[in-house]
């Protein structure tokens, strides 16, 4: 059963509805989940949702598939993880592809991954733990934390974000890879993995998370070389619309070669290609970076200094 949640970051139960999406990547079904955004602090996300139990059958064996095949893009990852090499622990590591970049670049690198499915195909240590794990692991203090694309899928971001600074040694890094509700990808040209992603992040409300846990938000770097991000498509969904199509079609034209396009629908696709072509030049990735626009972040915090002397509390 869909469940319904108040906001993760600070407990409000009011909120706006910005728009609904259904599952167009893997058509489990053809629920209408609602995006909405708190009113008090302007955190996104889903509700209702869909429950814990039946949040499984949202992850078919699918999308556990491909991976391992995009190395060129853990590199580029790593690129995003400098200073010099220490201990690092990377959250929803899946094959702990990533962390077999970082082990060649001298990190000594342990990961998170509760699927087992997912293998471990270079001997890493990956601890079978959901996050935030329900035990304690046994070596913490590590100098980096990473998660790629991992909270915007957790129920429970607030508490991952404690967990992280906990785990962390103090000057301890935090880096988070999410999508980006301030973007024309996610919010207009409604680019999210419905109902997969349960919150919907901004820089503001990162801020807000770390501030919450002790870590301090040292930089916001809005990229399109992971996950795109440009927020291409947006003109042709507007497209499809005008011309009395649903979000549906628009998905299932995305979907559909070129050749068979202009087969299928001879008078939208000509519009399409315009579409797709203004876009090209007015959303082209240097022009989405340089605007600050980007549907996809990489936020790195820092873990405040030592906090073990508490202040005096009187008596
Ligand atoms: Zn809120």
């Amino acid at each position: 059963m869909p469940e319904t949640t108040s906001c993760n970051l600070c407990g409000s139960h009011d909120a706006k509805r910005l728009f609904t999406l259904r599952d167009y990547r893997f058509q489990t079904d053809d629920i209408e989940w609602p995006v909405v955004r708190c009113r008090a602090c302007g955190l996104g996300f889903l509700n209702p949702r869909p429950d814990a139990e039946e949040m499984g059958r949202y992850y078919p064996p699918a999308y556990f598939e491909r991976r391992g095949s995009q190395t060129a893009r853990y590199e580029r990852q790593a690129g995003y993880v400098p200073g010099p090499p220490g201990r690092l622990l990377d959250v929803g590591t899946a094959r702990g592809d990533f962390l077999s970049v970082m082990r060649e670049r001298g990190w000594q690198v342990e990961g998170i991954e509760p699927a087992r499915r997912a293998g471990n195909p270079h001997g890493l240590i990956i601890h079978r733990l959901d996050f935030p794990p329900e035990r304690e692991l046994p070596h913490a203090d590590f100098d980096v934390i990473t998660a790629w694309a991992v909270f915007e899928h957790l129920r429970d971001p607030a508490a991952a974000f404690a967990a992280c600074a906990a785990l962390l040694r103090p000057g301890g890094r935090l880096i988070v890879q999410v999508p980006n509700l301030r973007s024309v990808y996610s919010r207009w040209a409604q680019q999210e993995d419905v109902p997969r992603h349960l919150h919907f992040f901004t820089p503001r409300t990162l801020r807000r998370y770390g501030a919450e846990a002790g870590l301090r938000l040292k930089r916001v770097v809005h990229t399109t070389d992971l996950f795109g991000g440009s927020g291409r498509g947006v003109l042709r969904l507007a497209l499809v619309r005008t011309t009395g199509g649903s979000q549906a079609q628009f998905f299932e034209i995305w979907r559909t070669p070129k050749r068979e396009r202009f087969r299928r629908w001879p008078v939208l696709a000509t519009g399409w290609t315009m579409a797709s072509a203004i876009e090209r030049v007015a959303l082209a990735d240097p022009i989405v970076r340089a605007l600050r626009i980007s549907g996809q972040i990489v936020t790195e915090f820092t873990r405040e200094g030592c906090r073990s002397a508490a202040p005096p509390n009187g008596g």
